[in-house]
């Protein structure tokens, strides 16, 4: 049965009533930044998360526990409606948590709501743009590309519009509309440098929404791109060569960064950052000395540098800011897989705490 035709079967199915029952989807990261997920049938429509009880999961099949003692319990943490089964069914995110109350060890946003929580008063603001590229299911070549070859160098394909320079605008298009549907605060998408390389911006989003909205993003986009018979990842190099990286900005304000005199304190905290370049670079994402080489618009992995709309610094200030003297500024060191908890977390221990000299 070709494609098409099992859409249509399936079509039928999805359109039986549920008799009144509810499915939702428990989501959650495991120990490799993999998202897993499995149903369980509800019996009402959920209004709040305290609706909404714990689940567990065998964690010996994803390298968060032991056989011996594999139980990972799945504590709900926010929930969206569901894209693809739609009515009143729900997306659930979780975090996992050990048997003995601890937070399991690959649950980093449990340390991330604390920090969020220990500087709520500062009011951070995030804006994370995801970059991935697009690789063909049968092979693991960048999708779209000649078999055993390379397109016509990168340069026409950044914002690309036309055949051969746009590749699998209908995945986008449909992983664009699922975010809208389900509440995430998609902010833009663009076509990027390398031909099969998008990306899709979150944001702003305050404290600890912004992991959990990015997350989602993902589980999303992984989802739709499954359908279309597609695989996302999240590599940092995925080609070696002179093919672009692939990022995760990572946009940043405090409210008083916002406002006019702003600027002092963007200034403030990129001297903090300076201080704190190696601590930052061990939590930006694996591979990532393979894309911060200093060339294809980024810094260099062992220096830190800062510059008004220098897109070969480590942070950049955008030229509007600069104009209007407040707003935020843009770390461009993350790599497109990084775990934004720890990404979200360590920026505001950074320049929200006081650093000793
Ligand atoms: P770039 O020019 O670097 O490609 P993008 O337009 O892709 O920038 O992304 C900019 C990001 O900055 C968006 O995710 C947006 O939500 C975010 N952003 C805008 N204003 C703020 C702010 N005040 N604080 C934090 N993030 C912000
Ligand atoms: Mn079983
Ligand atoms: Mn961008
Ligand atoms: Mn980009
Ligand atoms: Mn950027």
């Amino acid at each position: 049965m070709v494609y098409t035709e099992r859409t249509a079967t399936l079509e039928k199915y999805l359109s039986l009533p549920q008799r009144g029952k509810v499915i939702a989807e428990y989501i959650w990261i495991d120990s490799k930044g993999d998202l897993r997920s499995k149903g369980k049938t509800l019996d009402h429509k959920v209004t709040d998360l305290s609706e909404l009880s714990e689940w567990n999961f065998d964690g010996s099949s994803t390298g968060q526990a032991v056989g011996s003692n594999s139980d990972v319990i799945l504590k709900p943490v926010a929930f969206y409606p569901d894209p693809f089964r739609r009515g009143d069914n729900i997306l659930v995110l979780c975090e996992c948590w050990n048997n003995d109350g601890t937070p399991n060890k690959y649950n980093h946003r449990h340390e991330c709501n604390k920090l969020m929580t220990a500087h709520a008063d500062q009011k951070v603001w995030f804006g994370l743009e995801q970059e991935y590229t697009l690789l063909d299911a049968d092979d693991n070549y960048i999708y779209g590309w000649p078999k055993g070859g390379f397109p016509a160098p990168q340069g026409p394909y950044y914002c690309g519009v036309g055949a051969g320079k746009a590749i699998a605008r209908d995945v986008i298009e449909a992983h664009y509309r699922a975010c809208l549907y389900t509440g995430i605060t998609l902010s833009g998408i663009n076509g990027e440098v390398m031909p099969s390389q998008w990306e899709f911006q979150v944001g702003p989003c305050l404290g600890i929404k912004m992991g959990d909205e990015l997350w989602m993003a993902r589980y999303l986009l992984h989802r739709v791109a499954e359908e279309f018979g597609v695989k996302v990842t999240l590599h940092p190099k995925p080609l070696k060569g002179d093919w672009n990286g692939a990022g995760c900005h990572t946009n940043v304000s405090t409210e008083a960064m916002r406002h006019p005199g702003g600027m002092k304190f963007i200034n403030d905290a990129i001297a903090k950052l300076a201080k704190r370049h190696k601590e930052h670079i061990a939590l930006y994402g694996t591979d990532n000395n393979l894309r911060l080489t200093g060339r294809h618009e980024t810094a260099s992995l062992d220096d830190f540098s800062s510059g008004v709309a220098n897109r070969g610094a480590s942070i950049r200030i955008p030229r509007p800011v600069q104009a209007k003297g407040y707003g935020y500024f843009e770390d461009r060191r993350p790599a497109s897989n990084i775990d934004p908890y720890l990404v979200c977390g360590i920026m505001v221990e950074t320049i929200c705490g006081s650093i000793p000299d």
